[in-house]
């Protein structure tokens, strides 16, 4: 029997995971089925119960139902449990195993494949929701200077940052919180982890948090994402789209589930290939 997986979240018609998963799936032999499924808000824990008594083995959780996942699963990863927030579920038995795999796709993204290095370095990261959350701990892993999160709600940041103060003292990193229109300086690296680019709201901050070369990633993909990308370049600074981390991402998803490692570069440079030709 195929296994089956899907991707829950709202808006989900957009996503690309069903592509890179069956991708995946052929490309390392694994016989597994791959779905989008949508979720109205408050349906969350019904439909993943019913996927669950339906035959699924696991999913992935986007916008906005991260942190509700975090709260359904009964066993979490350290990496989950720090965020409060999950992007993957895999069914074991009787548990729901939850994980979260944003951050370390975006590390292998901006380390891996754009090959600009964070140690040392100043980030902003902006946003306080599912995805800030799950990308936090691995960008203080991995050793940057000093990250301040800018949020719409401050208190959201704060909560975030206090969550991981040990761990950022752990790594020598300085954390640090602000308001949209309060950033302090500009950064070697910006991470727009709002929703923004996906609800059209525009760019969250000023131009001034750009310096000339600043790797400026926004987590969204595809047409959705132009608006910061364009700003990022007019303002001379190196924009990147989230296509590199939601394929990494959902490698690590992949490994979580079925135990092998897909390959990732390659599905990405297909997959960058396949939408430049649809756009
Ligand atoms: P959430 O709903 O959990 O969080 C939304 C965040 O955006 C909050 O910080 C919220 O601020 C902020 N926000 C929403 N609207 C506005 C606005 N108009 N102005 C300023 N801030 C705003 O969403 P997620 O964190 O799960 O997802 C965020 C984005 O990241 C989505 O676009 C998603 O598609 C993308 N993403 C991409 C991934 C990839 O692999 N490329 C992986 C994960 C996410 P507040 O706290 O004040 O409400």
């Amino acid at each position: 029997m195929t296994d089956r997986y899907c991707v829950m979240g709202n808006p989900v018609e957009h996503s690309k995971s069903p592509w890179i998963h069956a991708r995946f799936a052929e490309l390392t032999g694994q016989d597994l089925r791959y779905d989008r499924l949508q979720v109205l808000p408050g349906d969350f824990p019904r439909a993943v119960h019913a996927f669950r008594a339906e035959g699924g083995h696991g999913c992935n959780v986007t916008v906005p139902f991260k942190f509700e996942a975090a709260a359904l699963a009964t066993r979490r990863s350290a990496r989950a449990q720090l965020a409060q927030a999950c992007n993957t579920l895999r069914f074991d038995g009787h548990e729901i195993f939850g994980d979260n795999t944003d951050g370390v796709g975006l590390v292998g993204d901006i380390t891996g494949n754009a090959g600009v290095a964070i140690a040392g370095r100043e980030l902003l990261l902006i946003g306080a929701g599912g995805a800030a959350a799950g990308v936090l701990g691995p960008l203080i892993e991995a050793r940057p200077r000093r990250i301040v999160v800018a949020n719409r709600s401050h208190q959201g940041a704060m909560d975030l940052v206090q969550r991981h103060s040990e761990l950022g003292r752990e790594h020598g990193v300085a954390l640090a919180t602000c308001a949209l229109d309060a950033v302090p300086g500009a950064f070697d690296l910006v991470v727009n982890a709002t929703a923004t680019s996906l609800g059209g709201g525009g760019v969250p901050v000023s131009d001034g948090v750009l310096r000339p070369r600043t790797l400026a990633c926004d987590l969204m993909y595809g047409p959705l994402a132009r608006g910061f990308l364009d700003w990022a370049q007019r303002h001379g600074a190196v924009p990147r789209d989230g296509l590199g981390m939601l394929v990494e991402q959902a490698a690590e998803s992949f490994r979580v589930w079925r135990g092998v490692r897909p390959p990732s570069a390659a599905v990405l440079a297909e997959l960058r290939a396949l939408m430049d030709s649809q756009s």
